[in-house]
């Protein structure tokens, strides 16, 4: 199981569904304590509505029985005749005038206001329910006597505490709405009540009614029911809905998780696959790797045994031709060296080609100026310029010839000699022209423009697009007339590209060539002087000058194998005359160089017993040998070859096989900074 940040960060599954649950059990609180809230405030709402209309039903009875009761006063009372049910009301004799005879002989009697009023409330309270109540604390009717509540609320009036009141209470075990007005003595009333004590303006009594509840009571019980049901039913679907919600919050968040387990199963599975094709990869990798070193490897040593028996050819034939004075024969040889020679060079392509493919090509990074290459190139083709009647013209920016750089100016040197040559090869008559600018410049680097224009044979268009490819070449038929491998433009591509330029052709059959390369290269700042060693006399002017100046100069050559070692000696003591002494391996040279202080030592790198690096590193430690010029040579041709060799405190490096023009140029820089 692998640990995944994000799951944890934004929540773990079971917590997220506890959360989504207590969730949904707040909500539902809530919504049950607002229901309560709505159902108590519209209960409440219902009884006070109810009782409302109690009070406006039980006020409108009251005030008509007053009025009625006013009227009878207003009148100072009504006659009705008498009858068995109606008799004279005893407790009115003190009035005068209560029986009386109209003139038809109709007994009347007179009724006193609260008589009528009461007779009136008797016959409401039978049809109606309603009971008017005429009450005082002194009366004249014995049946307008107050109840203990009346009396209570009486004697508050008698007080002055309040002319009416309200309340709900028990008559005959059932609910009713009391109601109690205060009654003052009118103008009038004093005919009858005057004997009981009372003036007008004085509290007489009350009159009052009670309502039965219990319609009302059963009214609110009914809007009770119908609100409590409604309330239940709310709540019930609110309660669904916050359940519903809450089951789809708990999927949603079991979705949500399972989507993100989904995804997090692809990640690790795509990380998986990208960990295993990464293994696989980098095997296959190290697979190529180890071929591509098996390749160097093999052409280091391939390079190494070609060189080795070249060395001797090209020796032995240069040893050959300086002491042969016959022509045919001299001629002979001249060609034996320039097929070695050919083989050499294609030897030398073939391994900068696979030093490209296989990445190992490293540039130099030293200072050099252009002015030096040009001249090198102009007298390495002097000959065969002049040899085939053309000119070799220069068109240089002249700040460019003298403008320090860093680069590598071997490799430029190869690129420009490959493209001149090929101009001068493939030029019968004519020109061939060398261009150069500074095409962009800034503080640190230079962009170069060369251009190699010839008036030779061009190549055809299809041929054009083609020659840039390793081993093309425009006509089959070049090689056999002019040579070559179709290999030089495909390196010049490259090299040029490794320095961050590019290169590319134009051409007209039957007018000319013009190949045109740009160069990137590095300033340097730092003004030092160039060492160029190569080149500066001719081959007969070093031989003479190394005989003058230091034909007294003791060397060791440390060679194993034999034909090297004559084709050496040959050169360095038969054609020089230098004391020369041998060693056969590296061991044999540590004790000779112990023994004799000599001027330089040329030392092999690869021999039985002990190799050229150690013996140079042994030799370095000897007391005085510090500084003794030790040349490596060998056959070995990469650039990490020399830098061994650099790196175990040789001084310089000559390839076999050996150029004896360089071999002396070389010997004669080193003898003279001696
Ligand atoms: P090589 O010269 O060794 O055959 P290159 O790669 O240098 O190989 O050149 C490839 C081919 O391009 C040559 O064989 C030739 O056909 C053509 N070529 C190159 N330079 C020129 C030139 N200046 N004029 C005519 N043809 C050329």
């Amino acid at each position: 199981m692998r640990y995944h940040p994000d799951v944890w960060q934004s929540g773990h599954p079971v917590a997220e569904k506890n959360l989504s649950l207590r969730l949904a059990v707040l909500a539902a609180l809530l919504w049950t304590v607002v229901l309560g809230i709505s159902l108590a405030w519209n209960f409440t709402n219902i009884e006070q509505q109810g009782m409302a209309m109690a009070y406006a039903e039980a006020r409108a009875n009251l005030n008509k029985d007053i009025t009625f009761r006013r009227w009878g006063t207003l009148h100072g009372g009504v006659y009705v005749p008498i009858t068995e049910t109606q008799l004279s009301i005893p407790w009115l004799s003190h009035v005068p005038g209560r029986d009386v005879t109209t003139t038809d002989g109709r007994q009347l009697t007179l009724l006193n206001p609260a008589s009528m009023l009461r007779q009136m409330m008797d016959l409401y309270a039978e049809d109606y329910g309603i009971r008017g109540r005429i009450t005082g604390l002194r009366y004249l009717n014995p049946g307008n006597a107050p109840d203990a509540w009346e009396k209570t609320q009486l004697e508050a009036f008698e007080r002055g505490e309040k002319k009416e009141v309200w309340e709900v209470g028990n008559v005959d075990g059932k609910p009713n709405l009391r109601y109690l007005r205060a009654m003052m003595m009118e103008p009038g009333c004093d005919k009858c009540h005057g004997i009981l004590g009372y003036k007008t303006g004085d509290m007489r009594g009350a009159t009052g009614l009670n309502l039965p509840l219990a319609p009302y009571l059963a009214q609110m019980g009914e809007s009770r029911r119908l609100l409590g049901t409604s309330h239940l039913v709310i709540w019930l679907i609110g309660l669904v809905g916050i359940a519903w919600g809450g089951w789809l919050g708990r999927r949603w968040h079991v979705e949500r998780h399972a989507a993100r387990a989904e995804l997090l199963r692809h990640r690790d599975e795509l990380e998986s696959t990208v960990a295993t094709r990464t293994h696989e990869l980098s095997l296959a990798k190290e697979a190529a790797e180890s071929a591509n070193r098996a390749k160097s490897a093999f052409l280091a040593n391939m390079s190494h045994e070609v060189r080795t028996p070249m060395n001797a050819i090209i020796g032995l034939t240069s040893i050959l031709a300086r002491n042969n004075v016959d022509p045919i024969q001299r001629d002979n040889l001249a060609r034996i060296s320039q097929a070695a020679g050919h083989l050499l060079n294609l030897l030398g392509d073939v391994l900068d080609l696979s030093k490209i493919e296989a990445d190992r090509l490293e540039m130099e990074v030293l200072p050099f100026r252009m002015g030096g290459i040009f001249g090198n190139i102009e007298s390495l083709m002097a000959e065969r310029v002049q040899a085939r009647g053309l000119a070799l013209r220069r068109e240089i920016e002249p700040r460019l010839l003298d403008l320090p750089l860093l680069g590598d100016s071997l490799r430029i040197q190869q690129i420009l000699l490959n493209l001149v040559s090929n101009a001068v090869k493939f030029t019968e008559q004519g020109v061939v022209t060398i261009r150069a600018a500074i095409r962009e410049e800034s503080a640190a680097d230079v962009l170069i423009a060369i251009e190699v224009a010839d008036t030779g044979v061009g190549i055809a268009p299809d041929a054009l697009s083609r020659i840039f490819e390793p081993f093309e070449q425009a006509d089959s038929s070049t090689t056999r007339q002019h040579g070559g491998t179709g290999l030089g433009l495909a390196i010049c591509r490259r090299l040029v590209q490794a320095m961050g330029g590019d290169i590319a052709a134009q051409s007209v059959v039957g007018q000319g060539s013009c190949f045109a390369l740009t160069l990137r290269l590095a300033k340097d700042d730092q003004v030092q002087a160039t060492t160029d060693l190569s080149a500066k006399l001719s081959g007969i002017e070093t031989e003479n000058a190394l005989r003058a100046r230091h034909g007294n100069a003791r060397l060791l050559l440390v060679e194993d194998d034999e034909i090297n070692r004559i084709v050496a000696l040959e050169l360095l003591h038969e054609t020089l005359g230098l004391p020369v002494d041998v060693a056969e391996n590296g061991a044999q040279a540590v004790e000779m160089a112990g023994r004799t202080d000599y001027a330089l030592i040329l030392m092999d790198v690869q021999m039985p017993v002990m190799d050229g690096l150690k013996a140079t590193r042994a030799i370095r430690a000897l007391p005085g040998r510090e500084r003794t010029p030790i040349l490596a040579m060998t056959a070995n041709a990469f650039q990490e070859d020399r830098k061994a060799c650099m790196d175990a405190g040789m001084d310089d490096f000559v390839a076999k096989p050996v150029n004896p023009d360089i071999l002396f140029s070389v010997l004669l820089g080193w003898l003279d900074r001696r």
